[in-house]
């Protein structure tokens, strides 16, 4: 049995970029129901009692889609904080993407594109080859990168459920609005392990 996280912070510590309405229907409501369906779909199936990550690499169908938006979301919550003013990455990853982006600017800009061209509903990703070469997704529905060998450190949900109560049609202000509650240490964490 999976079971929804708890998140680690309160309600309306996100705001302005994810206002305590929407985290109560995109947490509460929507990756509810996502672990609702994985308890139902699994009894029974050939993925019952693995680890949440080797079913989103090995499943399809129902069972990969509730899955993979489970994983997907419980990094996407657990990768936020408090908004900081000039919140940015220190350490190996903040290296990492000056050198390959040019500049952490440039790197935010590649980002945003990438989440606001991605048709539909899905994610955006940064992950880390077995070289520690950053690379930037798109990862249409219930998409994550372990399927394709890679490790995800940080994620923005381009659903529209994610944002549309806060920002309606305007998906590149809310990517926009989320560099500010990024927390670069667990990023970073998941980037270094
Ligand atoms: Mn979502």
């Amino acid at each position: 049995m999976f079971t929804l996280i708890d998140l680690p912070y309160a309600p309306d510590a996100l705001a302005p970029a994810i206002s305590a309405q929407t985290l109560g229907f995109h947490h509460g409501k929507h990756l509810q129901t996502y672990v609702n369906n994985l308890n139902n779909l699994l009894p029974g199936s050939p993925f019952e009692g693995l680890p949440l990550e080797e079913i989103v690499k090995k499943a399809d169908g129902g069972i990969f889609n509730n899955a993979g938006q489970i994983l997907n979301h419980n990094m996407y919550f657990t990768q936020f904080r408090a908004p900081r003013e000039n919140n940015a990455p220190k350490g190996a990853l903040a290296k990492q993407i000056e050198k390959q982006f040019g500049s952490f600017e440039a790197f935010q800009a590649e980002f945003v594109a990438k989440g606001g061209s991605l048709f539909g509903s899905g994610w955006v990703w940064l992950s880390a080859d077995d070289k520690g070469e950053l690379v930037i997704t798109q990862e249409p529905g219930a998409g994550n990168p372990v399927r394709k060998g890679l490790k995800p450190v940080l994620t923005f949900d381009v659903w529209e459920h994610a944002y549309y109560l806060d920002y309606q049609n305007r998906r590149p202000d809310q990517l926009k609005a989320l560099w500010a509650i990024v927390d670069w240490d667990v990023v970073e964490k998941r980037y270094t392990d």
